[in-house]
């Protein structure tokens, strides 16, 4: 099973994913905590490459390009390895992150995101928990997380607030797979919730 976390910057992601993959390694089980930009070796190293610099290091579309290259390397050496083995897989962010975040940026390239996914990635996860939270509370999160290397993460709350509505409306697009989690309670509370959501799905 591939199971991914998204959601805004500072909403809980991290800690989450890493509590359900405790959770689901107590029964016995194979799992695998992945993340992206990232998890593979190539795939970190295009992280560096997009995360740090200028604001203006890349353009747009150069960024979609490397983010799709992160994550086929991804799928390659990490995803598919493990569902083959049949190991479950929790990816902190996935393809949903891009159609967001670029999506969000540049409303007008989602449709150059989802032609690039279909072509050079193809897969869905099987379930998909959106961590929704009060992006003024998050942003605080994520810039006291910040250790500044990061080029986005200072883009502000109207930002923010223009991806919280992009999670909503992804949850809406595929209804299937996508488990919305109120990120506005305790850590304890939230890990409660997807355990027992990810019971119910599996
Ligand atoms: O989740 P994490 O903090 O590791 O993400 C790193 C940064 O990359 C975040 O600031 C996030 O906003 C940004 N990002 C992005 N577009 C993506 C994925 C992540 O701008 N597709």
């Amino acid at each position: 099973r591939f199971i991914t976390f998204e959601g805004i910057d500072g909403s809980g992601k991290s800690t989450q994913s890493q509590t359900l993959k405790a959770a689901i390694e107590a029964t016995g089980q194979d799992v695998i905590l992945t993340r992206e930009p990232g998890g593979s070796p190539g795939a970190e190293e295009i992280r560096s490459l997009v995360l740090t610099g200028e604001p203006d290091r890349w353009s747009a579309e150069t960024e979609i390009l490397l983010f799709t290259a992160s994550r086929r390397d991804h799928l390659e050496k990490t995803i598919e390895p493990a569902l083959k083995a049949g190991t479950t897989i929790i990816s902190d962010r996935f393809a949903d992150s891009t159609r967001v975040y670029q999506g969000a940026t540049r409303g007008d390239l989602r449709g150059k995101v989802d032609q690039l996914h279909a072509l050079m990635i193809g897969r869905e996860p099987d379930l998909t928990f959106i961590i929704d939270m009060d992006p003024e509370i998050a942003l605080k999160r994520g810039l006291a997380r910040n250790s500044g290397e990061d080029r986005f993460e200072d883009f502000g709350l109207p930002f923010q607030e223009t991806l919280r509505h992009g999670f909503l409306s992804l949850a809406k697009s595929f209804p299937e797979r996508c488990v919305l989690i109120d990120g506005n309670r305790a850590p304890d509370a939230i890990a409660a919730d997807i355990a027992t959501q990810y019971a119910a799905r599996t």
